[in-house]
């Protein structure tokens, strides 16, 4: 610990370096059982080696979605300041929380790049800055993985995402995303978002890494909506 801090939810001291003190991360919404592919949250676990039906009938074009937790509070609040309110430091706290995560899951084979799922350069103007880039940037560095912005961008800009049911997402999303530069040399990446919904943006860009040869794209996220197949949120 390097020196304290004050925690962005209960306002009690912290470990600097944390944002948040011992008890409110424990109490963060943590993804208990989960699907192995698309990461949604399920009430009760899957058998060994097995998918959700979501996933079984139309599988995501990514190998696998890993998230800090569900889409409970205080996640969307504390998602909410990072993003639209700017607190940066909510962002850093929620970024090393999700990299706690991902060590454990990526023991053994870490990704060859993180590439952060970009944000219309119109709107990324009016924010100051991209959520998932922010993220992404904080994951990287302690990873020691190359930090990909070159690659994909938005080449048109969309109406916001939320309200919308899966299908018009998906149509809104069409063309949105393309793929720049020479030919990619990743065989691994991590497709880098703050909050995964119905998947159709991740779903989009990770079906252009496929098309393009990379061999695996994962989705690292903050929180999953969704328990069971069923919206709960945004
Ligand atoms: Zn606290
Ligand atoms: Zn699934």
């Amino acid at each position: 610990m390097d020196g304290c801090g004050v925690c962005l939810l209960c306002a009690d001291t912290c470990p600097l370096d944390m944002s948040l003190c011992a008890a409110c991360r424990a109490c963060l919404p943590r993804l208990l059982h989960r699907c192995p592919q698309c990461g949604i949250g399920l009430n009760t676990p899957l058998p060994k080696g097995s998918i959700c039906g979501a996933c079984l009938r139309r599988p995501p074009a990514f190998d696998r979605c890993l998230a800090l937790g569900a889409y409970t509070s205080p996640l969307p609040e504390l998602i909410a300041r990072f993003k639209f309110q700017g607190v940066l430091s909510s962002g850093r706290a929620l970024a090393r929380l999700l990299l706690a995560e991902l060590a454990s899951q990526w023991d053994t084979r870490l990704p060859d790049a993180l590439i952060p799922v970009p944000l219309h350069p119109s709107r990324l103007r009016a924010r100051g800055f991209n959520q998932s880039l922010e993220l992404a940037r904080e994951l990287a560095r302690p990873l020691g993985i190359p930090l990909d912005m070159s690659l994909c961008h938005r080449k048109r800009s969309t109406p916001p995402q939320k309200g919308l049911s899966a299908r018009e997402r998906a149509v809104n999303l069409r063309e949105a995303f393309v793929l720049d530069g020479p030919p990619c040399h990743w065989r691994h990446v991590a497709l880098v978002d703050d909050v995964v919904t119905t998947m159709a943006t991740v779903n989009e860009i990770a079906s252009l890494l496929k098309k393009a040869g990379i061999e695996r794209v994962e989705v690292v996220c903050l929180a999953r909506v969704g328990i069971d197949g069923i919206r709960t949120g945004t």
